[in-house]
């Protein structure tokens, strides 16, 4: 009998559980909310997330279409320097986030995934990843890819950071690369993740802060994304408290420019 990654998921409204009707559906006991499934991808996001008032939700559309090329490898790798500045690799940043996780088996939570960027890289036989991401174009792509590199044990499903699909305590590590910065709520979206993991798991993350290189050390141009494109950027004291209010301990960081990979921990059972 081969592993059911349906089996997981729980209602993002109530937590209730979720009966597979027909594989075109997940439907909710107690609450009765229907999620659908299409090709292969449960779609927790009832609402039209462009009638979103935030800038990001709304355009979700650029992200399915961005899909066609993000994972393109000249593309990602220059997004990289773009945000960091040009002495930052793409294949540093990348490392180091799976060296955060190395020795991590079991089931992983990539929260923003994209076409499975980082989840692809990470997969191996130890590990069932679960990726989340609102575009699905991302999810599409992400999907297609691991077939076809032969990932069985990567799942794509439709959420949002914010309202994760997954019951308390079922994730040994959490990953979240470059994409804080784009969540509605990030304080939200850090709970979501803490609540999630067990005790004593790892939360492995790349965002963007006002470095000293790259576009973002430019005052006027973070305000600029902040306001015309719900784009955030944070400092380190910022990143640290947002943490430890999202239920994390021993906030770790290495910068890059402005690009910042942090690492936090939930804290372990019965030293709270
Ligand atoms: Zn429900």
């Amino acid at each position: 009998m081969g592993y059911d990654p349906f089996s997981l998921y729980v209602c993002p409204r109530c937590r209730g559980s979720l009966v597979l009707e027909g594989d075109r559906r997940l439907v909710c006991g107690p609450c009765r909310l229907a999620y659908p499934i299409l090709g292969g991808i449960p779609d927790f996001i009832l609402d039209d997330l462009t009638l979103s008032s935030h800038p990001v939700l709304k355009r979700v559309k650029v992200f399915d279409w961005l899909a066609r090329i993000y994972d393109w490898k000249p593309a990602y790798p220059l997004a990289v320097r773009i945000y960091a500045g040009w002495r930052v690799s793409h294949a540093r940043v990348l490392r180091l986030l799976a060296e955060m996780v190395a020795g991590v088996s079991g089931t992983l939570l990539d929260v923003a995934c994209g076409p499975g960027t980082l989840g692809r890289r990470l997969a191996h036989e130890q590990r069932e990843i679960y990726g989340i991401d609102m575009s699905w174009g991302m999810l599409r792509q992400g999907a297609a890819l691991a077939s076809r590199e032969g990932l069985n044990a990567l799942h794509f499903a439709r959420a949002l950071a914010e309202a994760l699909p997954f019951p308390d305590g079922c994730f040994d590590a959490a990953l979240c690369g470059a994409a804080l910065h784009l969540l509605a709520d990030p304080l939200q979206g850090l709970a979501e993740m803490s609540r999630t993991l067990k005790a004593g798991a790892p939360l492995a993350a790349t965002t963007i802060m006002a470095g000293k290189t790259g576009l973002f050390k430019y005052g006027a141009f973070r305000e600029h994304l902040r306001t015309t494109h719900g784009l955030r950027t944070f400092s380190l004291p910022e990143l640290a408290q947002l943490t430890a209010r999202a239920g994390f301990e021993d906030f770790q960081s290495q910068v890059f420019g402005s690009l910042v990979a942090f690492r936090v921990r939930k804290p372990a059972k019965g030293l709270k």
